[in-house]
């Protein structure tokens, strides 16, 4: 006879996993699907190995959505402070490395050993490495078919995360059963990714890959508009580093980044101020503000001389050279694209969804939860918290 479940949740990763855990506790009959091997890998490779598990500033503020103000329900009922109480049982140690990223001490495998246990502690069935076939609406119920067999379900929480990554399993089966269901989908596309440009373009800065440094970028339209302060990294073929992923989740194709490599110096008024003063070469005064290589390379990149002298440039020539430094405009052709992004921008549209139990308003029991809904975080462990908070917020309702 074919096994009848109160939920069954599809995708055995962070927002999966704590949505089981959830409901189980509260004494409903969870089965959780996933078709991989092996359990919760982006959690595994997250933060370098130590999983970046949330940001103590979490807020509504810090994610992309069509619909922004979707995301504040479920975020306001499960805190940061919340996740941080659950590692406190489980004695994990953790410390604030930057901006108030949380990562673990040791390892990210202590957050999949303690979702793990979450749900043992809620009875989860689990069907894992098994993959779904099909979601079939029977009246009240759905039918789950498996590579194992068919179960029943009053309740399918569709929990498969968004494209990034598919050599460790991402696929598109959240977009595809939203269609099936005729739920909206908002584009989607990759994002907390760096960003590429085009070769021959490209040329006179690729001496000056593996240099970082702190800069200031802008990029994205009125209502999405992107302005970080973080350090940037010149690659082979493009640019990278926390400034350029943070920035590439608002940057449209086509569309021009507005990096500011020297943030902490007006370079156009500085030098025009102490033209007179300043005995130095060009080269010399870029090469204390800049990284040696960087310095030259800009200078030569914009057809400047590193070795003219500064007081017998006209000012028109310093204020170009300060655009080019405080304001440099460079378009990107294209990103790393789901290869290398941490995470994928827009999916089921929450105007579809109910904010409290992330239910489809119009399909009662259809629940999308996690990255595959159309709430993306910024860089900094807010893509986690999001996970959990959606989780939580289904776990509870059903
Ligand atoms: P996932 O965690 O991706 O889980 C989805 C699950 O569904 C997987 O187990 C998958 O096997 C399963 N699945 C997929 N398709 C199917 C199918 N067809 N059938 C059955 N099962 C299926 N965010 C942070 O906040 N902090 C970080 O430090 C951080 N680091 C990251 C580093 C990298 C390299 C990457 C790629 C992402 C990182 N992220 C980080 C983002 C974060 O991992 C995701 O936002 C988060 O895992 C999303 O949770 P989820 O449960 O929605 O999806």
């Amino acid at each position: 006879m074919t096994k009848q479940y109160d939920v069954a949740v599809i995708g055995a990763g962070a927002a999966g996993m704590m949505c089981a855990a959830v409901a189980g506790q509260r004494g409903k009959k969870v089965i959780l699907i996933d078709h991989a091997t092996k359990l919760a890998e982006k959690i595994r490779i997250s933060g370098g190995g130590r999983c970046n598990f949330t940001n103590i500033g979490a807020g509504p503020q810090h994610f992309l959505s069509q619909n922004p103000h979707f995301c504040k329900s479920a975020l306001s009922r499960y805190t940061p402070q919340d996740f941080i109480n659950l590692l406190k049982r489980y004695r994990i140690g953790y410390h604030e490395k930057h901006k108030g990223q949380l990562f673990c001490n040791d390892s990210a495998e202590q957050i999949i050993s303690m979702l793990k246990a979450e749900c043992d502690l809620g009875n989860v069935t689990w069907r894992m490495p098994c993959s779904v076939a099909s979601i079939v609406k029977e009246g009240e119920l759905f039918r789950i078919s498996t590579a194992a067999g068919d179960v029943l379900a009053n309740n399918v929480v569709i929990a498969t995360g968004g494209l990034s990554i598919p050599k460790i399993g991402a696929t598109d089966f959240a977009y595809r059963i939203a269609r099936q269901f005729d739920v909206k989908l908002v584009e989607s596309r990759p994002a907390l990714v760096p960003l590429t440009f085009e070769a021959s373009g490209w040329q006179p800065y690729l001496p000056l890959a593996g240099i970082a440094l702190p800069v200031e970028v802008e990029a994205g339209e009125k209502k999405m508009r992107g302005h970080f302060k973080e350090d940037l990294l010149f690659t082979h073929r493009g640019l990278s580093g926390p400034a350029i992923l943070q920035i590439s989740s608002f940057w449209q194709p086509q569309q021009a980044l507005n990096v500011n490599l020297l943030p902490e110096h007006d370079v156009a008024e500085t030098l025009i101020a102490e033209k007179s003063t300043i005995k130095k070469n060009l080269g010399n005064v870029f090469s204390q503000w800049l990284p040696n290589r960087l310095a030259l390379g800009i200078l030569e990149a914009n057809g400047f001389d590193p070795a003219a002298r500064i007081a017998d440039m006209p000012d028109k020539q310093l204020k170009k050279l300060g655009d080019a430094v405080n304001r440099w405009p460079i378009t990107p052709n294209g990103s790393e694209g789901y290869r290398k992004a941490e995470v994928t921008l827009g999916g089921i549209d929450t105007r579809e969804l109910s904010q409290q139990s992330m239910a489809v308003n119009r399909i009662p029991g259809l629940h999308f939860i996690g990255e595959a809904v159309d709430v993306t975080g910024w860089l900094g462990g807010y893509n986690f918290q999001w996970a959990w908070a959606s989780g939580t917020a289904t776990g509870l309702s059903l």
